[in-house]
């Protein structure tokens, strides 16, 4: 039985711009279930972005209800909306978010080094995501001697290390050429295949086609909301 990972129920969200408010997202509903693949498309300033990052506890909504799992996200901390970044979501950016002096085994055992796992398991399983996603042979490359597509790959096990309840994707293929996207597309198949929840913002339609549902933005509001037949990579 799956259960909605994620709730959110008449969401706002506005942006003060000193002159004006710029209200973005209008009575945003969006229930998504655990073992979802989802794609958020939209044209460019269409909230894509804003929406992810409320879902992702970066930021928060004006008013409105979001739960993540069950549990309400409302005036947290900023130490309690770590603790729960960390213990349900794991993130993928277009331009990879790495640390360029630490090597990709590093990277990948970031997660990890915050909740306090000792060196030699965040060595461990840092190694076992790397395989998974195909860059064992370069844990200990920088990311400057990685290709887009292998720096996408690194932070994918980085986001995948913790065992997150959800990972978001903002633009995850917007820095990589057509054959990179296909693969790191193919990747997050089997990701989901194995039962993660993805949630992936695009503006390509084709990448969007690879997701099993796909929800579209417009002037702040749901426009559509359809499960898709996948294009299976
Ligand atoms: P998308 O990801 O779909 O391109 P965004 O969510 O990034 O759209 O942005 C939606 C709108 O909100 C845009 O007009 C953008 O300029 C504006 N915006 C985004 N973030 C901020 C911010 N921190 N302050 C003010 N305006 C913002
Ligand atoms: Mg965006």
């Amino acid at each position: 039985m799956s259960h909605p990972i994620l709730k959110i129920e008449d969401v706002n969200k506005s942006y003060d711009t000193g002159k004006s408010k710029l209200h973005v997202l209008k009575g945003i509903n969006l229930s998504i279930n655990q073992g979802e693949f989802v794609s958020i498309m939209g044209s460019s300033g269409s909230g894509k972005s804003t929406l992810l990052n409320i879902i992702g506890i970066l930021d928060e909504a004006d008013n409105g209800i979001y739960e993540l799992d069950g549990f309400p996200i409302k005036h947290l901390t900023e130490v309690k909306a770590a603790e729960y970044r960390s213990r349900f979501i794991g993130f993928i950016f277009q331009s990879f978010n790495l640390i360029n002096y630490k090597t990709a085994l590093e990277n990948v055992a970031l997660p990890l080094y915050y909740q306090n796992v000792s060196r030699k398991e965040r060595t461990k399983k840092a190694l076992e995501y790397l395989e998974k996603v195909g860059l064992k042979e370069w844990a200990e490359h920088l990311p400057s001697e990685l290709s887009g597509g292998q720096k996408q790959r690194v932070a994918i096990a980085r986001a995948l290390i913790s065992d997150p309840k959800l990972i978001l994707a903002d633009e995850p293929t917007g820095a990589l050429d057509s054959k990179t996207t296909h693969d790191i597309m193919k990747l997050l198949q089997d990701i989901n295949n194995e039962g993660k929840t993805i949630v992936v913002v695009t503006h390509e339609p084709d990448v969007a086609a690879q997701t099993k549902r796909n929800v579209v933005l417009k002037d702040g509001r749901i426009e559509s909301d359809e499960f898709i037949k996948q294009i299976v990579l």
